[in-house]
C-alpha cells in the first residue's frame, strides 16, 4: 500500500458508483492536472530493460487508450486496440467476461503479425478485463510480456499470468 504517493491527493474515491457497494477510484482529475507526471510514473514503474522486449502497447478501451496513447507517443511504439464489441472491422475475435459490476466483452483484430505486447489500462481491479485482454492477445498469436496500470487493487484479484507493473497499490 503506497497511500503516501502524491497522486492519491488528486484521485477521488466515489462511493456507490456505478453500483451500490462499489468504491470507484476516479482518476480523471490526474488527467486534468498531471498528465506528464503520470506518464513519467508509469514509465518509472517498469523494470530496467523491459521496454526492449516490447514491440507495441495493448490499449484497453477506454481509459487504457489515453495512457497507452501518451506512452506510445513518448516511446515511439505502436498500439493494438482492445475494444468494446462491434467497433473494429473484421477479422476480429472477442471474449465476454464478468466485471465487479456487470458483464462486458472485449474484441481485437486477429489478423495482425505476432508481436510482444505490453497491456496498458488505468486500473486492475478483479482482473477480468486484463485477463481477457491477455487471452485475446495470446489467441491472436501475440506474446504478452506484462501489464502496466496506474492503480493495482491487488486485494481484488488473484495471480495474473504475466508481471503487473503499477504506480499505485491499494
Ligand atoms: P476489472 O476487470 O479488473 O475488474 O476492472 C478493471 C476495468 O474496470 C478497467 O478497465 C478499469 O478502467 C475499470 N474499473 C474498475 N474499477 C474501477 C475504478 O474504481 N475506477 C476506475 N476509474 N475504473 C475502474
Amino acid at each position: 500500500l503506497n497511500t503516501d504517493h502524491p497522486f492519491w491527493q488528486i484521485i477521488r474515491t466515489v462511493p456507490d458508483f456505478p453500483k451500490v457497494g462499489i468504491d470507484f477510484y476516479d482518476i480523471t482529475p490526474l488527467l486534468r492536472s498531471h498528465v506528464d507526471a503520470v506518464i513519467d510514473a508509469l514509465l518509472a514503474a517498469l523494470p530496467e530493460g523491459c521496454l526492449d522486449e516490447v514491440d507495441c502497447l495493448g490499449a484497453v478501451e477506454a481509459r487504457g487508450f489515453v495512457f497507452a496513447s501518451l506512452l506510445a507517443g513518448r516511446l515511439g511504439k505502436g498500439m493494438i486496440l482492445l475494444r468494446k464489441p462491434g467497433k473494429l472491422p473484421p477479422p476480429v475475435a472477442n471474449k465476454a467476461y464478468a466485471l465487479e459490476y456487470g458483464k462486458d466483452t472485449l474484441e481485437m483484430q486477429n489478423n495482425l503479425p505476432p508481436e510482444r505486447v505490453l497491456l496498458v489500462d488505468d486500473i486492475l481491479a478483479t482482473g477480468g478485463t486484463l485477463n481477457t485482454a491477455y487471452e485475446l492477445c495470446r489467441s491472436a498469436g501475440h506474446t504478452v510480456v506484462g501489464a502496466l496500470v496506474l492503480l493495482d487493487l491487488a486485494a481484488l484479484h488473484g495471480a495474473f499470468p504475466v508481471p503487473v507493473y503499477t504506480v499505485l497499490k491499494a
